[in-house]
């Protein structure tokens, strides 16, 4: 019998509602909750394939050990892993102080899990050393909002998309990291067509492209582009004066720095014309409400705080908050970034949004947690962290359900700071190579489906997530795992604390975060999970006397400060840490992909979500391919001055010269090739002085080709929960090539591709073994190698139909093109069909007739719906383009799960109709 459940999405700070249908063991689907209030019943590609992240493999099922990492591994019993975590990390305190240990968990953890792991941190260890991959994506916003408003809280809620007239987009390419948000842009768009929007990004994203206007600026001149406007503002006599005089302070040492930032002037830093930035000002004044929208393209940079308070500094000139649609918004990249600010879990925050720098608040929790005091030593941030764990400051790391070898920047010395670190403990659901394999003791921990807690949007809502499953093997919740921690450890470092470490539920830990947010601008006093249960997810404040939610902060133009008043920043324009170079040329930024997360360790597992892009690529711009002599979909080391990433470029006019684009899921766990430590080899740990994030989104770089000479590809049909151990078996046999990546592939069964090249041929032995990871080294193998070629084919077939399959042969670096006969034999395999009597061409160097077409590729991922059924659709519809694309739609139902292929489709049923793509 199955049963519906009733949680919230994994992935990002949109924070979806999801409807799973269960029967208890497995996952059988998952929909959107049309009662959620931030999706309405959708979700993105990500969310509505949960089921098979679900199904796959991967887990860490059990606790294991090894007193050195010369050892092997031992499988250990909870108790026994658990007692030596705890004597390893007291001997550490009694021997070197609380500060030589160290704690970074993740924006995935529930805000449960969350409130303990700060507590074991703070009052079980006694060290602020505590901080967590938040650090990598939101804390510039947090120290914006608090720098200018008082406080860090959103001060916006979703539905102010529909109440704006400008939507100013600012570092967000909201259509691919938060593509529920966009398609509520999209929908308000289409209700209100009067509606403006303005985004400001270096690349012609998908999001810059729905814009009516698009500001390319150069990467980090974000400041000079606000203060322009400002400037603009103030010159047009279009600043809310009675607003500044009533409600703010600082604004003439603002009046001040502006003066020189004339849209002249900033048209010269940030590479944009001057008629832009003078309309996108004018448009600015002219809307009745301003919602901006912001994410890590302000936030991931060495001025990132001033950045955001830059832009708060437009909505507070011109009265701009507080109102339906005006508000600055501060979109979230984890489902629970929230949730880890409100309990205070990072080095530079404690519980209810209070400061470890302020005695006042270190008491006042010293006092809710029912201890003397709160350690007042200020704590390392996650950069810091790592490089003192490097130093050996820092001598034991526990890490929870993050993987900061392949996340934080300067990837190479970070795994260094974990190779010398005495003892690093990793509690984890999932068994990645990068940090784990780094670990001492490996702890293992449920995840999404298993978990009971709740987390907070980007818009303040708290919403509950709730276990469908039993927890796999002996895994544990991360809260039971953490205050168990607790019980231990305080009773050896501090006897008597080991009490504050009981609870019953998750629920009872919900209930004492509860009482640190009282009185607090976080109250939520008034909450209760059964009022969850009721009511459904509810925004904070909820005050236990004010009567329920609140959506809109702000609207008594009253600020999180002691006069009350918000306060104007006052910080010029900065540069990005470092500038481009003769030996390093190339502006290199970074972003999402829509159907990844992150590191891939979850995303990864589903291969429908590689349909849209299967290869590690490096993005330039044609004339920089041109006059490097590359050609689209070669082989290219990316050089920084920490280290290498391998990769295939292409071609993209949505660059600049001189400027190139990584996708940031890319991982060692996924793609072998430069240092082996993935994106993150290239990137600067340069922070921000104020909130300590590092520039995740700007680093100098060099991008030579690789000269390659042999190629190879393979696939092999295996079962869902297989492709995890295959793909690290794969890529551990590929160790020393120049590059290869191995990524699951949607088919009528699941199916691990691979592809690779090398500076010169291996040797025969090489092959041989690698087949025999295939099972192409029996009698069941069909094989063909062409002396005269150097080309070689292996396949098998099981039932009659293709099950595995390799070719490797010579490769012109100039032409990397797969051998010819690929993508027809991929698209065999994929669709799973009988081979029949092709069984006898199958080894031959090409296809044998030309009806015998490649594999499809997939266009719309929700419903697998691939470009040759679409094309044929479009083509047989009759009408315009509008009406082709509704008559397709319908037919195939493409674009009708996420909406996230619908401009391609539009694209597409332009070309059909014959009305030409438009071109940004
Ligand atoms: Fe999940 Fe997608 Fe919604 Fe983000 S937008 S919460 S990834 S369904």
């Amino acid at each position: 019998m199955s049963t519906e459940v009733r949680t919230t999405c994994p992935y990002c700070g949109v924070g979806c509602g999801v409807i799973a249908t269960t029967d208890g063991a497995r996952v059988l689907s998952v929909r959107g909750d049309p009662g959620h209030p931030a999706n309405r019943g959708r979700l993105c590609t990500k969310g509505s394939t949960l089921a098979q992240v679900t199904r796959a493999g991967g887990r860490v099922l059990a606790p294991r050990l090894r007193r050195s990492r010369d050892e092997a591994w031992q499988p250990a019993g909870w108790d026994e892993a658990m007692a030596h975590v705890v004597e390893r990390f007291a001997a550490i305190v009694r021997e070197h102080g609380p500060d030589a240990v160290a704690f970074y968990g993740s924006g995935q953890l529930l805000t449960e899990d969350y409130h303990l792991l700060n507590k074991l941190a703070r009052v079980a260890v006694g060290t602020n050393n505590i901080d967590t991959n938040s650090r990598l994506c939101m804390s510039s916003a947090v120290t914006g909002y608090k720098r200018t408003l008082g406080a860090d809280a959103v001060p916006a809620c979703y539905d102010d998309i529909e109440a704006a007239d400008l939507l100013f987009i600012a570092g967000s390419n909201t259509a691919d990291a938060h593509p529920i948000v966009m398609r509520r842009i999209e929908d308000a768009r289409r209700a209100r067509p009067d509606q403006r929007m303005v985004v400001v990004d270096p690349r012609a994203t998908v999001t810059a492209r729905a814009a009516d206007l698009h500001l390319p600026i150069l990467p980090g001149t974000d400041v000079a582009l606000f203060h322009a406007m400002l400037h603009w503002l103030i010159w047009e006599r279009r600043v809310d004066e009675a607003y500044i005089a009533a409600h703010t302070t600082g604004f003439d040492a603002l009046r001040a720095r502006v003066r020189e930032m004339s849209p002249r002037a900033a048209a010269r830093v940030c590479g944009v014309p001057e008629a832009a930035i003078v309309t996108a000002a004018r448009w600015w004044a002219q809307a009745g409400a301003v919602l901006s929208l912001y994410c890590q393209g302000l936030n991931q940079s060495s001025s990132g705080t001033d950045k955001n308070a830059a832009l708060i500094a437009l909505h507070l000139a011109t009265g701009q908050i507080g109102r339906p649609g005006a508000a600055p918004f501060s979109l979230t990249g984890q489902p629970n970034a929230m949730g880890g600010r409100e309990v205070g879990a990072l080095a530079t925050l404690l519980p209810g949004h209070r400061d470890p720098a302020s005695a006042e608040d270190r008491a006042e929790v010293a006092r809710l947690w029912q201890v003397d005091a709160m350690p007042a030593t200020p704590g390392l941030t996650a950069v810091e962290l790592f490089e003192a764990l490097h130093e050996g400051r820092v001598r034991a790391v526990w890490i929870v359900c993050t993987n900061p070898a392949q996340s934080l920047p300067d990837a190479t010395r970070v795994r260094e700071a974990l190779r010398r670190a005495e003892f690093v403990v990793v509690q984890d659901a999932y068994d990645h190579g990068e940090t784990i394999g780094h670990a001492h003791v490996v702890l293992p921990a449920t995840t999404w489906g298993e978990k009971d807690g709740t987390v907070t949007n980007s818009e303040r809502r708290i919403s509950r997530v709730r276990a469908l499953l039993p927890a796999p093997g002996l895994a544990r919740a991360d809260w039971e795992i953490l205050a168990d921690a607790g019980r231990r450890l305080a009773a050896r470092l501090h006897p008597g604390r080991e009490s504050g470490f009981r609870f019953d539920d998750a629920q009872a830990v919900w209930r004492e975060h509860q009482r640190f947010t009282i009185g607090r601008d976080l109250d939520i006093g008034g909450l209760s999970w059964a009022m969850l249960e009721a009511h459904g997810p509810q925004q904070w404040p909820f005050a236990a006397d004010a009567g329920g939610a609140t959506p809109r902060l702000y609207t008594d133009a009253v600020f999180a400060t002691a006069d009350g008043r918000a306060r104007f920043p006052e910080a010029g324009w900065r540069a990005p840490a470092e500038a481009a170079d003769p030996r390093f040329p190339i502006a290199l930024t970074t972003g999402r992909l829509p159907d990844q997360w992150h590191g891939m360790s979850r995303s990864g597992r589903v291969p429908a979500l590689f349909a849209r892009a299967d290869a590690p690529w490096l993005a330039m711009h044609p004339d920089d391919l041109a006059r490097r002599g590359l050609v689209d979909g070669a082989p290219v080391r990316v050089r920084s001055r920490r280290g290498d990433f391998a990769a295939l470029v292409t071609a993209s006019p949505d660059l600049r010269s001189g400027h190139a684009f990584l996708p940031m899921h890319w991982g060692g766990a996924f793609v072998r090739g430069g240092d082996d430590t993935g994106v993150n080899a290239v990137s600067i740990p340069a922070l921000d002085p104020i909130s300590r994030q590092p520039e995740l989104k700007h680093a100098a770089v060099r991008v030579e080709a690789l000269p390659v000479r042999w190629q190879l590809v393979a696939w092999a049909r295996l079962p869902l929960d297989r492709l995890e151990s295959a793909r690290r078996e794969w890529l551990e046999a590929c160790d020393g090539l120049a590059l290869a990546w191995a990524v699951p592939t949607a088919g009528a069964h699941p199916v691990l591709k691979l592809r690779a090249f090398a500076l010169q041929a291996p040797q025969a032995a090489w092959l041989a073994r690698f087949d025999a990871l295939l099972g192409l080294h029996d009698a069941r193998t069909m094989a063909y190698d062409d002396r005269g070629t150097g080309q070689g084919r292996r396949l098998r077939l099981e039932d009659g139909r293709l099950a595995a399959m390799r070719l490797a042969g010579p490769v012109a670096p100039t032409a990397p093109q797969p051998p010819v006969a690929a993508p027809w034999l991929e698209g065999l395999l994929l669709e799973g069909a009988p081979v029949g009597a092709m069984s006898r061409v199958l080894l031959a160097p090409a296809p044998p007739s030309g009806d015998l077409r490649p594999a499809d590729r997939i266009v719309c991922v929700c419903h697998g719906v691939g470009e040759r059924a679409i094309d044929a659709a479009l083509a047989a519809a009759g009408g315009d383009a509008r009406q082709r694309l509704a008559t397709v739609q319908s037919a195939l139902r493409c674009g009708t799960g996420c909406g996230a292929c619908v401009a391609q489709l539009r694209d597409k049923a332009r070309l059909a109709a014959g009305e030409g793509v438009a071109v940004p």
